[in-house]
């Protein structure tokens, strides 16, 4: 059956449903449609009805996210979406300390990057400045909802998305 993707208040994913309960969120009047399909029900009350495809909150829902993503190499790929923050390559990532350990650079998000084995190695234990080397966009540190985004996207919303027809 159709599902429905809701997003928060915020604009980040927060969930899939069917279209019935999605329809019961949109009489009750706790979410908006950004997008309808081109999928025409009748629903119970006789009321014809375009299933929705992607629904927001009104209100924005706080208490699932805790602010920040714990450090760990896994959390900064993710975070990279699996691409050398360098080059751009998809193969043979490791991790990159931006400032190298041995100059004092700490294992942080803000301090390290997904990079393919051969621009880690070129770049070695020097700054990027120093062999001309610039990253793709400033490290920062994620926070879960951005995470769930990601995951989102990577897993679930976007073929939902096409399933439905949207894209
Ligand atoms: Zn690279």
């Amino acid at each position: 059956m159709q599902n429905c993707v809701i997003l928060n208040g915020d604009y980040s994913y927060l969930n899939t449903v069917s279209w019935q309960k999605a329809i019961k969120l949109l009489v009750k009047g706790k979410v908006t449609v950004i997008k309808y399909t081109e999928i025409v029900v009748k629903t119970a009350e006789n009321m014809i009805v375009k299933i929705p495809a992607v629904m927001k909150l009104i209100k924005i829902i706080r208490t699932i996210y805790r602010t920040k993503v714990p450090f760990s190499k896994k959390n900064v790929m993710i975070r990279d979406g699996f691409t050398c923050q360098y080059c751009g390559s998809l193969k043979e990532l490791t991790i990159d300390h931006v400032v190298p350990v041995s100059r004092g650079g700490k294992s942080t998000f803000e301090n390290c990057v997904t990079a393919c084995k051969q621009c880690n190695n070129k770049k070695s234990n020097k700054l990027p400045s120093e062999v001309q080397m610039y990253l793709k966009k400033k490290p920062i540190a994620p926070t879960i909802s951005e995470f769930t985004r990601i995951k989102a996207v990577k897993a679930g919303v976007y073929d939902l998305l096409k399933d439905l027809g949207v894209y």
